[in-house]
């Protein structure tokens, strides 16, 4: 065996084999997998090869299409069969939310270029007799689904990394890995030692056990999952044609013609997680035993849903377990803070993403960055908050909602609260109904005395549409007050500091006591950033930007760590509000006791000051778009802070508000936002970025690729839509129509409360862009007239944000 190679990747199951098969294909040969036994000896060789493009993300869905897509091109290079049943499928709609949901999906589908459509109840009886229908509203019909032979498929991808130069070592069973001090790897196995540049962690069942030899914990957990395929039906081989597939999300099943009789699985609520205390290394090629009492209720829902299975005799039935991050994502991509090693892990639907999963890394590896924004299974999303009580907690969640549907402004209770502030008990004592992301609790909106303390999910406007409203009023009429704790924040300091951020971010680091905005960008120039930049010192720097990308951030960070530069995530250690509205700079004057006046504190400038004893940072913004304060506090005196501000408050209207409202506030002033119009998809000349950047100043990371879409003004512009919905606004990924053609897609959207108007944030053709130009944005499968409208609702002059 050889000793040295480029890549190990650890793990011969379907998505180490397509790892593999994508680094040849992006070039790099010295690539070698290691697998402990046969090929497909883990999940893969007794999965029922199903794929589908449906995903709630559209880059998700982008990247299923891509792996069924590939399928042909294997079987071309290999001469092997891939086993392929291009025979489509169905989603069926037993109740309106449902039709909804597959309607929103169709949208999506509109401009990704996937033919799906939504189909009636006779059109499903005709394309799916199995099927009994009565009470099904409808389905999302989809010509790309169907099913492969799983083995074959997972040793085509390994004969085409063959063919391309790759090695493969079976019965090699990888015992450590060992980082060298120049962030090279030690791969020992009882074969011997690999020394590699890289190492991919594929290890399916045993990704825990493979992470763990590097120190590492990755955010997944194995389900017991099971199939049941039937004996010969004449129903079904008396066909002329092969029986599409049928996904039943009502009885959470999923069912195939396999051969001349069916195939059912079911993501049934009596789920079990598997190998709670780590997988054995003695699991191998191996079924778990039957356990038909598990899924009881649910074989007895699908006799009523397809009753020929009530007749059918069991021919055999498949009981293995597969991996889940807590979301069901997979978990992809550089580890924060071990260089040179990957994670192709927790791929929960190889057969649909294992494609894309290869794809996505190898282009990461050998490129620097993946073609297409990947943050949905990014295993940067995660961060060290995550352990393996909460993650089992979470997978069982998800497996048990496998099949429900996923509502815009929904909140999954299980594991909650997790992080949670000083400032908690506050909110929660004033009837905060919370929301969480990446963790941390976070006030949504505050339910008035009398009314239920939760949000019911939906797609249209929800019970807290008013509440909501009177807070986003109370901001603009008075003053607001909500807490910072969901930024992510860093400390920037040391004689490098600026010169660093010069080229780390793509505006210039501002004078002293100024503040200013910046895009941070990839190496081909797209947003993997928006920050504040608040220079509170000669070398010293605070970084303000989304909670949710806190590792993402971590990790480019240290990828660019300089020396002379210390950077420190704050985050947690730095607390505090926002005030903001009319009344805030009263406030603020009343609980600082100095000249606030807009000459002492301008916009966009940052002031230490005192409030009573305690010491704070106030910046003057606010993402409301309002006059407005941020008040930055040591955790320890949040509280103190808070009976300060709220005091003051008193006689000036001053009311809490939660992120509902701060997002309704944000559409009427245009304000983008991470993951929504500021993501790795897009570059700052679509987005209007780009006036936060400096291309005057040095050379900064992204500035060529930059420099290159100005000078070549790119063909579409996110805008603004004024929309005339009715209960249901735009969300986000709704197209938007010329006429009978998808021109463009929504990006964001929802209800500004205080203008009054529903609003759309979007992408449309720049030649199309004009002050009350018209188009229709497809909301819950209607068209809804919306018409340009390129200045904020709020104050476009911006008079009071900057007065
Ligand atoms: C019952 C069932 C039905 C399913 N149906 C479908 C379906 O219809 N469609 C679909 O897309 N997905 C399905 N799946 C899921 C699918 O099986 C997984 O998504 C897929 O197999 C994951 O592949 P993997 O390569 O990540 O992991 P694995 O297949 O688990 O591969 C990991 C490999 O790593 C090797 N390995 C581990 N540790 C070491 C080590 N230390 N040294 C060397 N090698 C090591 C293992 O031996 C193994 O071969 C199903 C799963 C189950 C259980």
């Amino acid at each position: 065996m050889k000793n040295t190679a480029q890549v190990v990747v650890i793990g011969g199951g379907v998505v180490g084999c397509s790892v593999l098969y994508h680094l040849t294909k992006m070039g790099w040969s010295d690539v070698m997998l290691l697998e402990r036994s046969e090929l497909t000896s883990g999940s893969t060789w007794h999965a029922a090869g199903g794929f589908h493009t449906l995903n709630s993300d559209t880059n998700m869905a982008a990247l299923q299409g891509y792996t069924i897509r590939l399928y042909r091109e294997l079987e071309e290079i290999t001469g092997m069969s891939c086993g392929l049943h291009h025979v489509g499928g169905v989603t069926l709609a037993a109740d309106q939310d449902r039709l909804d949901m597959l309607k929103a999906e169709r949208a999506k589908h509109r401009y990704m270029g996937l033919e799906t459509e939504i189909i009636g109840p006779e059109e499903i009886a005709r394309l799916a007799p199995v099927t009994n229908v009565d009470g099904i509203l409808g389905g999302l019909y989809d010509p790309l689904d169907g099913h492969l032979d799983p083995s074959g498929t997972t040793h085509a991808y390994a004969k085409a990394a063959r063919m391309a130069g790759a090695t493969i070592v079976t019965h090699c069973m990888v015992t450590a890995t060992t980082p060298r001090g120049d962030g090279t790897w030690d791969v020992v196995t009882d074969k011997g030692n690999v020394h590699a540049e890289h190492v991919v962690n594929a290890a399916g069942l045993w990704v825990r056990e493979v992470a763990a030899m590097a120190g590492l914990y990755l955010p997944l957990h194995p389900m017991e999952h099971q199939y049941i395929v039937t004996d010969d039906l004449p129903e079904v081989y008396e066909r002329g044609s092969e029986h599409p597939h049928v996904m039943d999300p009502a009885g959470e099943s999923y069912l195939r013609q396999e051969g001349r009789g069916l195939c059912i699985g079911f993501y049934e609520q009596n789920c079990r997680p598997w190998a709670v205390n780590g997988t054995p290394w003695s699991f191998g090629h191996e079924l778990l035993p039957d356990d038909l009492d598990k899924i009881e209720d649910s074989i007895a829902f699908a006799y009523k849903r397809f009753p020929v299975l009530e007749r059918a005799g069991v021919k055999s039935v498949i009981h293995g377990p597969f991996t889940f991050a807590p979301d069901g994502n997979p978990l992809v991509g550089p580890v924060p803070g071990m260089r040179g090693y990957w994670s192709a892990c927790a791929v929960m639907a190889g057969f649909s993403q294992g494609g894309g999963v290869g794809k996505a890394l190898a282009e990461w590896m050998v490129e620097g960055e993946p073609e297409n924004d990947i943050f949905a299974m990014d295993v940067a999303r995660f961060g060290g908050w995550t352990g393996p009580d909460w993650t089992r907690l979470k997978v069982t969640e998800n497996y048990q909602r496998r099949f429900s549907i996923s509502y815009p402004n929904e909140e999954l209770p299980v594991g909650r609260p997790l992080e949670t502030t000083p400032a908690y008990g506050l909110w929660d004592a004033q009837r905060a109904v919370f929301g969480s992301g990446y963790g941390m609790e976070h006030v949504n909106y505050f339910a008035p005395e009398g009314e239920a303390r939760l949000e019911d999910p939906t797609f249209r406007r929800s019970n807290a549409f008013d509440t909501v409203g009177a807070e986003c009023r109370a901001v603009r009429e008075a003053v607001g007050i909500n807490e910072i704790h969901n930024f992510g924040k860093y400390l920037v300091t040391g004689p490098n500091a600026v010169e660093w951020l010069n080229r780390i971010m793509a505006n210039r680091v501002p004078e002293v006591g100024r503040i200013a905005l910046t895009a941070m960008l990839s190496r081909k120039g797209k947003i993997i950033g928006d920050f504040t930049m608040m220079r509170l010192g000669f070398e010293t720097v605070q970084l303000t930007a989304s909670y949710s990308a806190l590792d993402f951030h971590m990790r480019w960070f240290q990828e660019h760590q300089k020396s002379g530069v210390s950077l420190r995530n704050i985050t947690k250690e730095r607390l505090g509000f926002q005030i903001a509205g009319p009344n805030a700079r009263a406030v603020l004057g009343a609980v600082a006791g100095v000249d606030v006046s807009r000459e002492a504190i301008p916009f966009l400038s940052v002031r230490q000051l005192a409030v009573g004893h305690i010491p704070v940072t106030v910046a003057r913004v606010s993402y409301t778009g309002d006059l407005g304060y941020e008040i930055y506090c040591a955790r320890d005196h949040q509280i103190a802070l808070y009976q300060a501000l709220s005091s003051a408050g008193q006689d000036l209207g001053m009311k809490p508000f939660g992120m509902r409202a701060m997002m309704s506030l944000r559409l009427e002033k245009s304000f983008g936002s991470w993951m929504r119009e500021y993501r790795p998809d897009y570059t700052p000349a679509e987005t209007g970025l780009d006036r936060f950047m400096s291309f005057k100043k040095n050379d900064f990371i992204g500035r060529d690729a930059a420099m290159r879409l100005r000078d070549t003004p790119p063909d579409r512009h996110l805008t603004t839509l004024l929309v005339e919905a009715d209960d249901a606004d735009v969300v986000g990924y709704e197209p938007i129509f010329d006429g009978e053609a998808v021109v463009g897609f929504c990006t964001s959207g929802g209800y500004a409360h205080h203008a009054g108007k529903s609003v759309a944030i979007g992408f449309l053709p720049v030649n199309q862009i004009a002050d009350g130009a018209v188009f229709d944005i497809e909301i819950l499968g209607q068209r809804r007239r919306a018409v340009v409208h390129p200045t904020p609702l709020f104050d476009p002059e911006a008079l009071r944000m900057r007065g």
